[in-house]
């Protein structure tokens, strides 16, 4: 792979409700680093990383897109989806609303983008979980499991992960997770 830069460039989009951790997992991808109280009014718009596949023998630039804070208003245009390859679709795991409304998401992602792009469904803030009544806060209990989470990314064909932005588990996995299959689709010439 030698004096190669990056074999394909790929852009990917992050998507779900406000708050529920998209600017993070952003962050912890691109910077390693997790912020506790960022700014909300400030989404991160664009972070790009550099990721190999190593049995691909492939580096893969990643182009990723945030909402930006947007979603609150539903604004999100035509051109955020235009071009993408991958979607992480994003709900919070200790919040059921989130997960409920990740639907809808999906629903915008089906109707706006590419119909083959790769997208993988991420419950994020797992490190707030615990099912011990006696934790102490700000743990707090989960409310969605990972069953119910993996049984619908697979009625929906969606790709499936737990992570956590703040602890970083399993944030650059997702998004490899999903270049993998992508690059799998190139393969087959899909
Ligand atoms: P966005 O609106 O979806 O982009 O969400 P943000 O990235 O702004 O995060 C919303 C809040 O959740 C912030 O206070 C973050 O610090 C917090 N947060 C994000 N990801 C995690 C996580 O994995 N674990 C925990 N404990 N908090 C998180």
């Amino acid at each position: 792979m030698a004096g190669v830069a990056w074999h394909y460039v790929l852009k990917f989009i992050i998507t779900g409700d406000a708050a529920v951790g998209k600017s993070s997992l952003l962050i912890r991808l691109t910077d390693q680093r997790f912020l506790a109280n960022p700014d909300p009014t400030l989404g991160v718009e664009f972070g790009s990383k550099l990721i190999t596949i190593p049995e691909e023998n492939k580096v893969v630039k990643l182009q990723c897109w945030d909402t930006a804070g947007t979603e609150s208003f539903r604004s999100i245009t035509r051109s955020y989806y235009r071009g993408a390859a991958g979607c992480l679709l994003v709900y919070d795991v200790t919040s059921r609303q989130s997960f409920v409304n990740v639907r809808s998401w999906l629903q915008d992602v089906r109707e706006h983008a590419d119909p083959h792009l790769t997208c993988i469904l991420v419950g994020n803030k797992i490190d707030l979980c615990t099912d011990d009544p006696n934790a102490p806060a700000p743990k707090r209990k989960r409310e969605v499991t990972t069953e119910e989470g993996e049984l619908w990314a697979q009625e929906e064909g969606l790709l499936f992960l737990e992570a956590s932005a703040k602890s970083g588990e399993n944030v650059e996995a997702a998004f490899e997770r999903a270049t993998r299959d992508i690059l799998e689709k190139v393969r087959r010439g899909v």
